[in-house]
């Protein structure tokens, strides 16, 4: 089907790749467009090849990371799964590396498919400055929001920027959101970095002051990605943490349930 020509349709973006049918980030079967560029640097990352936009090769040069498309390329390729949207409910997922990163590209996917009735979701850690964020506000059905720890300090040692940016827009968003935008905060739970009683309580105490704020969602860590790490020349920083266990991520919940709706 040939769409007219609208605007923004010809500006160009590195995307990583992009998945279909996934459960697993937001409602439905969602197309879920992974962008390239971050500028944090977790130190528990799992997708180290998102970290910068340009397209980049293994050293072995058997595998290139990210091409160049633009917002029409990528709704061809949302657009196949419309059928799948309609009948489950899912939609186009943005995610990163850092949608923000790619500001004006992000935003004309979302408008576009907002446009064409296409739900719309994103996860993003929100360290952009607010006139980045706004704009995608007004087309978004389905914010995930990564919130990694509430302590300045340590924020900043494991994630390389300081989170009173992100706290201030994840503020923002939770009033200036439209009336029907879900946003759900994110934390991944590396253990001995971000699960102490401390940053969990004050996280669930930020969020349950909080407006606009549908629930907190915590998310297990996991190794995902460290032979990544080993393909592109780097070092993973995390080599000893273990992977939270059930009893462990339940001992979590039942700290932050006390101030906000929690699940697992
Ligand atoms: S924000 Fe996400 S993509 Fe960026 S460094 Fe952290 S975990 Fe990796």
């Amino acid at each position: 089907m040939m769409y007219q020509t609208y605007e923004g349709m010809d500006i160009e973006g590195t995307v990583l790749r992009i998945e279909k049918s996934s459960i697993f980030d937001g409602d439905g079967l969602r197309t879920v467009v992974f962008l390239k560029g971050c500028p944090l640097r977790c130190k528990w990352c799992s997708t180290p090849e998102s970290y910068q936009k340009k397209i980049q090769t293994t050293l072995d040069g058997t595998i290139t990371y990210g091409q160049i498309m633009t917002v029409e390329d990528v709704m061809v390729e949302v657009r196949k799964d419309s059928l799948f949207y309609f009948h489950s409910g899912g939609g186009v997922t943005l995610s990163g590396g850092e949608i923000l990163a790619q500001p004006e590209f992000a935003y004309h996917i979302l408008r576009r498919s907002c446009y064409e009735g296409i739900n719309t979701a994103i996860e993003s850690s929100f360290n952009a400055d607010w006139d980045k964020i706004e704009p995608i506000l007004g087309c978004l059905d389905t914010a995930f929001v990564d919130m990694k720890l509430m302590d300045p300090e340590r924020h900043k040692y494991y994630t390389g920027v300081d989170n009173a940016l992100i706290l201030s827009n994840i503020e923002k968003a939770g009033k200036e959101r439209r009336p029907n935008m879900k946003m759900i905060i994110r934390r991944p739970l590396i253990p001995g970095v971000n699960d102490s009683k401390e940053d969990l309580t004050a996280l669930a105490q930020f969020l349950g002051d909080l407006k606009g704020v549908d629930h907190l969602q915590l998310l297990p860590y996991h190794r995902l990605g460290t032979d990544t790490y080993r393909k592109l020349g780097m070092e993973y920083p995390l080599a000893e943490i273990e992977v939270p266990s059930e009893e462990h991520m339940q001992w979590c919940k039942d700290i932050t349930e006390k101030y906000v709706k929690t699940i697992i």
